[in-house]
């Protein structure tokens, strides 16, 4: 047995051990034995045994195809639902079959009717019962500009992997303003619906960016690196990425960007994965409809102003501002 301090190169062979811990060489008698009894210890392939379950039930592909969602204004943004699992359903039933089939673990039960499957779904939602959501998972391809690729991005429970200008060139294909906006009147970091056409802003813009690529031509010409290059570019680039997430963050971050407080152009590319839920999940679409966008959360206050039809008193500008935007938003939405 030798110590780590006298070893200069490790060369491991059968039957040679080194003792890791200095401390532990004046007893390398019982290290040796309890790494035996370890070994000893060691699960065997030969204990275990795999049986395939007989199912009888038919199953269907719910995704056969991916599917890719454009938008006439937003011409170069697009999402292709990829994958989504599980991808075989049981006949007559969409993927959030496998939610609710993992919440009737908790009872001991599987599957029952669609009509008791889909009443349950609905509970989960209702009652934020979540985990079970996430035995959902769908993959999406995104092409948008940089800067919504950021944003989207701040969304810690995707998985991402995006086209990397560090050994791919840069396309040459940039977001095109068709509409422009003016900020909002109130919310700084917004802007109003109104918008605008300017031929001046536009032609700028395109020989700006015509003047860019010019540029990182030269520069690949001069032979510097694409990961160099790369720094000259606007975030109206376009990119690509692949982009992993379960139900229950699907729904969170639809919510948060598919709101009115989230910058159009990051709400087209929400919207385009929120049809490619609506598709292989109607139930789930449903369900969220009725829990996350046609919900409003009020304090017994807001209630009560709401209900009496009388002011909202607060100190604060931005609540009274919000309150008065969710009292005209449910009265709009019980009258339509
Ligand atoms: C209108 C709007 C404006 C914004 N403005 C800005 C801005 O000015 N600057 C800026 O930097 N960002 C901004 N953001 C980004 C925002 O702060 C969030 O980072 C982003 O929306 C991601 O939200 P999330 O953390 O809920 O999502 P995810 O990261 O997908 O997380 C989903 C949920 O998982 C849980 N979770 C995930 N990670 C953790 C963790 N580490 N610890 C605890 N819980 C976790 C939380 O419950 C979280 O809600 C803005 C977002 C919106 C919608």
């Amino acid at each position: 047995m030798k110590k780590m301090s006298e070893v200069k190169s490790i060369n491991l062979s059968p039957g040679e051990m080194y003792v890791l811990n200095t401390n532990l060489t004046d007893k390398p008698k019982q290290e040796v034995e309890f790494l035996q009894k370890v070994n000893e210890d060691e699960l065997d392939d030969s204990e275990f045994v795999s049986t395939k379950i007989e199912d009888t039930v038919k199953y269907y592909d719910v995704l056969p195809n991916p599917i890719k969602y454009t938008n006439n204004k937003y011409s170069n943004y697009s999402v292709t639902l990829i994958d989504v699992n599980p991808r075989m359903c049981p006949e007559g039933r969409t993927v959030e079959f496998r939610a609710v089939q993992a919440a009737r673990t908790s009872y001991g039960a599987n599957m029952k009717s669609i009509k008791d499957d889909n009443n349950l779904f609905d509970y989960l939602v209702r009652n934020q019962h979540t985990s079970p959501l996430e035995f959902v998972n769908f993959t999406f391809r995104v092409d948008c500009p940089i800067y919504v690729a950021r944003q989207i991005m701040r969304h810690r429970t995707f998985s991402f992997n995006e086209y990397s200008l560090r050994y791919s060139s840069v396309k040459q294909e940039h977001d095109e303003i068709v509409d422009f906006r003016s900020p909002h009147i109130c919310n700084k970091q917004s802007s109003t619906v109104k918008t605008f056409k300017d031929e001046i802003l536009t032609k700028m813009i395109n020989d700006h960016f015509d003047e860019t690529y010019a540029i990182y031509d030269l520069l690949i010409e001069a032979d510097v690196c694409k990961e160099q290059a790369r720094s000259i570019i606007p975030v109206g680039e376009m990119t690509t990425f692949y982009a992993s997430v379960n139900l229950n963050n699907l729904f969170k971050f639809l919510r948060l960007r598919m709101d009115e407080h989230t910058q159009k152009e990051t709400r087209v590319i929400a919207h385009m994965m929120s049809l490619g839920l609506q598709e292989v999940a109607p139930i789930a679409y449903n369900s969220f409809n009725k829990y996350m966008i046609n919900s409003y959360t009020l304090t017994v206050d807001e209630l009560r102003a709401l209900l009496n039809d009388e002011d909202y008193k607060t100190d604060s500008k931005s609540g009274l501002h919000e309150f008065n935007k969710k009292k005209q938003d449910i009265m709009n939405k019980i009258k339509s």
